[in-house]
């Protein structure tokens, strides 16, 4: 079997420390992440913590322009799309060698701006009707299509609730694949960015 790349496209104006985390984790799991479209002034300011990780590279070109002019290259792409017709099977494995994500942050209610990708003509598969992160529709892809595990023998945690203290928790609404632990598996560093930020939308109602 041919090694999977595993493509972020990045469709948001920033990059924000949510998407970092993810990202870092997302090269981390799979040797193999490419995060394409990045315009140059922000490929000179990705932190050091994501440059550094073995595995990223960041593509100022787009994954068009990358696999989109060669039919046969372009065929073997999947984008990971919520409104595709198809799931994503173990059998995929050896349709596709690269899997492509869009790079924007989960919302609620989903905007479907995966629609930009759609756009582009490549073969679309579904990982389940609920919404994922997008480190956890990587770690989902590579269950099935690598470890060829189908979606629906994956243990999940679907909008699981995040217990900061006695007092404080927030309820994350994206499904999630649950770890050894029985907890959500998350980027290192992203639950108590979740309670940092939540404090501060505290702080800011004052
Ligand atoms: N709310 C976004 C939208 O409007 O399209 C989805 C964002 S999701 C956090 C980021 C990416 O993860 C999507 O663009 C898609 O590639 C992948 N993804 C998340 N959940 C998925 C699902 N259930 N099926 C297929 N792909 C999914």
């Amino acid at each position: 079997m041919t090694a999977k790349r595993y493509i972020v496209e990045h469709l948001d104006e920033e990059l924000g420390a949510w998407s970092q985390l993810e990202y870092i984790k997302i090269a981390r799991e799979t040797g193999n992440f490419c995060l394409s479209s990045i315009p140059d002034s922000l490929k000179q300011n990705l932190p050091e913590t994501l440059t550094s990780t073995p595995g990223f590279v960041a593509e100022t070109r787009g994954v068009e322009d990358v696999y989109g002019q060669d039919p046969a290259l372009k065929a073997r792409v999947c984008l990971l799309d919520p409104a595709a017709a198809q799931e994503l099977s173990p059998e995929d494995g050896e349709l596709f060698d690269v899997f492509l994500f869009g790079g924007i942050l989960g919302d609620d209610p989903p905007r479907d701006r995966t629609s930009e990708l759609r756009k582009k003509g490549f073969t679309g598969r579904r990982l389940g009707p609920k919404q994922m992160t997008t480190d956890t529709a990587v770690r989902v892809t590579r269950i099935v299509a690598e470890k060829k595990i189908p979606l629906e023998k994956i243990e999940y945690l679907d909008f699981p609730s995040l217990q900061f203290n006695e007092h404080e928790s927030t309820e994350m609404p994206f499904r999630y694949v649950k770890g050894e632990d029985g907890k959500p598996i998350m980027p290192d560093g992203m639950v108590e960015l979740i309670k940092k930020d939540a404090d501060k939308a505290i702080d800011d109602l004052f």
